[in-house]
């Protein structure tokens, strides 16, 4: 089990959501793509500094740079998912949001050969409106989430929630272990997978999120938002 407080999102330059409107995703491939010669930069650091990430890679990405992924997962860092087509969640209907976490699910597999357990939408967009996406996620065999960042943002952001850890369970309900800054938060969940037997906890800017399949309840945790 790997739990990283560092983690990346790797996506280029022209697919984030600033410049959605300016760069159309069917133009994506007229770009000149940066994100491996970036990325490697990056795990040159990381390799230097002995730090473990969690890299969250775009399907598109990992279609197209399967090697640069093959590098990542070879340095020992932990692979997850950040969508195919980098789509808010507000803007899709929930079998959209299936069919492209099928689409970059399939990519990055295919990639490293290896199961992906960790999802973070697209600029954090699994908010109070979106949480109908953690029974679909627990669904398609992801275990935890890392899309939920409690501050007021024009796009995103859950600002009532609080630095916790959130259970997404009928059985158990939504444990909670306040913690007032980031290392507390860093050491409850590196705490909680250690003692947690088969559950995963994935860490985000502000929220443990766990996911534990077949027994979602996206209602009860609107009461926590
Ligand atoms: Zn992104």
């Amino acid at each position: 089990m790997i739990v990283n407080a560092f983690t990346v999102d790797v996506e280029d330059y022209f697919q984030v959501t600033a410049f959605e409107r300016q760069v159309p995703r069917h133009r994506w491939d007229e770009y000149p793509s940066r994100v491996a010669e970036n990325t490697q930069r990056l795990l040159r650091l990381l390799e230097r500094r002995r730090v473990s990430a969690t890299f969250f890679v775009l399907g598109w990405v990992a279609d197209r740079f399967a090697g640069l992924i093959r590098e990542i997962a070879a340095a020992g860092h932990e692979i997850g998912c950040h969508s195919y087509w980098h789509r808010c969640l507000h803007d899709m209907t929930p079998e959209e949001f299936r069919t492209d976490l099928r689409l970059a699910r399939d990519a990055i597999e295919r990639a490293t050969g290896s199961p992906v357990v960790a999802y973070r939408a697209p600029s954090f967009s699994i908010t109070r409106k979106t949480l109908w996406a953690m029974e679909i996620l627990a669904a398609e065999g992801f275990r935890y989430d890392s899309s939920i960042f409690p501050i007021y943002h024009d796009r995103y952001g859950s600002p009532a929630s609080t630095l916790i850890s959130l259970r997404i369970s009928r059985s158990i309900g939504r444990g909670a272990s306040p913690a007032g800054s980031w290392f507390p938060l860093r050491m409850y969940a590196t705490r909680a997978a250690v003692s947690s037997g088969d559950s995963v906890f994935g860490l985000s800017c502000g929220i443990v999120s766990r996911i534990r399949p077949k027994s979602c309840a996206s209602e009860r945790c609107l009461q926590r938002f």
